[in-house]
Parts: C-alpha cells; structure tokens; sequence
C-alpha cells in the first residue's frame, strides 16, 4: 500500500494540535485506500506542544514526532519533516487548521488521476487580516515576481502535497536561508494550483509578527534575486549625470554671471542625497555579503533534541 506523509511544523500549538489531530484523522479514516504517517515537528515551543505529541504517538502509532533543541523556525521545521517522511506523497501543512484537511483527498485524487506532481494551494481572499499587512504582502509579490526569475504565487501557502520525486529534488536544496515558497516553485515540476478563501486559525495566536514577516520578506528577496545588487551601479550611473549636467551649468553661470558659493543649502541637499543613497547601496550590499557569511559556515538548519 502506498504511504501518505503529512508534515506538521508546532509552535506553541498546544490550544491547536488536539483539534487539528481530530481533524486530520477523520480525513485519514475516510482515505482507506493509503496508509497515513504524521510527522509533528516541535520547533522549541515553551508551552505543552511537546507532551501532546508524546500522547498522540503513544495512542498512535501513525503519529511521529521530531523536538527542537530551541526555535529554529518553521522552514527549518519543514526540513526535518521532509527529511524523516518515508511516503510515497508528502503533504506540509500547519497545526491551526487554516490549511483545510478536507482538500487532502482533492489533492491526492488530482495527483493521482491527473497526472500532476504536487498540487498546492492559494488563498483567494484575505479576510480576517490586517490591512496594512494584506497591503504589503500584495506588494511583496508583485515586487518579487518583477525582480526575480523564480515566479511566487500570490497569496501561496505552504500547504501542498507532493510526490516523493519532488520531495527528493527539495531536500537536495540545502540551502541554510530558506524561503520555502521560491524553493518550491524553483524546483518546478507540474503543479496545480487549488484556491480556497482564507480561514482564519482555530485557536492561539499567530507566530508571525508584522517585523518577522517583513524581515521573512526581505530573506525572500535575498535568496531568489541579486536585482538589488545592481541599485547601486544604477544609482551611480544616474548621479555622474546628473554631476556631469550640473557642471557644465556651474561653469556657465560663474563665467556669466560670477562666483555662486552663495547657494550653499542645495549642496548640502546634495551631499546628503548622495551619501544616503551610498549608504541604502552598502546596506544592500552587506545584506547579501551577512547571507553568504552565513551560507558559508555551514552550520546546521536545526539540532534535534528528541524524536521517535
Ligand atoms: N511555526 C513554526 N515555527 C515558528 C513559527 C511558526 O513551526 O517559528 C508553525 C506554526 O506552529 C504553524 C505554522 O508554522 O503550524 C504557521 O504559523 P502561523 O499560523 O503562526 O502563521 P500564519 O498562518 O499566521 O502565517
Ligand atoms: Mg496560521
């Protein structure tokens, strides 16, 4: 019988995981046709996380955990999950039940019949968010799929279920500065996309703050394009121009109508002008410099403390 792995990165989800292992199960009760394994993956929670998924694997033996050594985060949790799933499928998704199980059996048949590789999910609306953060998450998007060759669906979630080819071709990317959504569509492969209206999380909080998604968005950025890279030669560019018009301007006047030291204020406008721009442009430059410090090392994507 072929097997289904279903990969479940933890948090402090202890309100979430006895209602997503409700869930989830019911979904596998009805799918006689595969055998089931749940991977729970601990990323260092501080609350009861850890004891649950003891109980469940010792009422189940379907049930598999993997605990952090502290906090890692969730594509490091991802990892883990991947690397110790043995299905023929994979399915990664999260504990708070905004993934709907009930798209499994849709998503195995799509594999299944049709043909597909993976098939994946985006969210259509995004009701229940903030805004602001709606608002800049579209602008995320639109940016990164201007400046980089690996396009990102809007609104793609992490939720998707894949064939072990596929699973194989992500666990060879080992890179340590994950950003899971291009690493997914980088691989390639036929993909399907699924789209559901957002479902906000059945209990607890979210793990992401506005300054985590941000600076999340920005290890986008760095991972899929050096785009970037090329601002600062853009802005050096347009500034020698602009010094080169500005010249010849200067000259004419003074020649024309004498000395001009009296406008002091513009070059000082200027000077600033200039030295931010040098500055945002070494910024940009130490951010992909820290990425590669850190590629360089070597360490470990996460340490594993306790698993069964
Ligand atoms: N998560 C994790 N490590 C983290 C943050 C989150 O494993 O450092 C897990 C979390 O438990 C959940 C999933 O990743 O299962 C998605 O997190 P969350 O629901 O907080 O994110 P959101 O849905 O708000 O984007
Ligand atoms: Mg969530």
């Amino acid at each position: 019988m072929e097997k289904l792995s279903i990969i479940v990165p933890c948090y402090n989800e202890q309100e979430s995981l006895p209602i997503f292992y409700k869930e989830i199960t019911k979904v596998a009760d009805e799918m006689k046709e595969i055998e089931f394994e749940f991977i729970l993956v601990n990323d260092g929670s501080k609350d009861n996380t850890l004891e649950l998924a003891k109980e469940l694997r010792k009422k189940d033996s379907r049930v598999h955990y993997i605990s952090f050594s502290r906090n890692f985060g969730k594509e490091s949790a991802m990892y883990a999950g991947l690397q110790k799933s043995s299905g023929d499928y994979v399915v990664t998704m999260d504990a708070d039940l905004q993934d709907p199980p009930s798209l499994i059996p849709v998503m195995y048949h799509a594999i299944k019949d049709d043909g597909f590789d993976c098939v994946a999910t985006r969210r259509v609306s995004r009701k229940g968010e903030p805004r602001l953060r709606s608002c800049c998450a579209r602008c995320f998007y639109h940016l990164i799929n201007k400046i980089s060759k690996t396009q990102i669906m809007d609104g793609a979630r992490d939720y998707r279920l894949m064939k072990r080819q596929m699973v194989d071709a992500i666990l060879k990317m080992s890179e340590c500065n994950r950003f899971t959504k291009g690493i997914f569509s980088w691989v390639g492969f036929d993909v399907k996309w699924l789209e559901y209206d957002n479902v906000e999380r059945v209990a607890g909080n979210t793990k992401w703050s506005f300054w985590k998604l941000f600076l999340y968005s920005i290890d986008g950025i760095v991972a899929f394009s050096t785009a970037p890279l090329a601002l600062a030669a853009i802005f050096g560019f347009l500034f020698c121009l602009v010094a080169i018009i500005l010249i010849v301007v200067i000259i004419l006047r003074t020649l024309l109508w004498g000395d001009a030291v009296a406008e002091w204020p513009s070059l000082i406008c200027i000077l600033s002008l200039i030295g931010g721009t040098q500055m945002l442009c070494i910024g940009i430059l130490g951010e992909y410099l820290a990425k590669t410090y850190l590629e360089t090392k070597k360490r470990p994507m996460f340490i594993v403390k306790d698993e069964e």
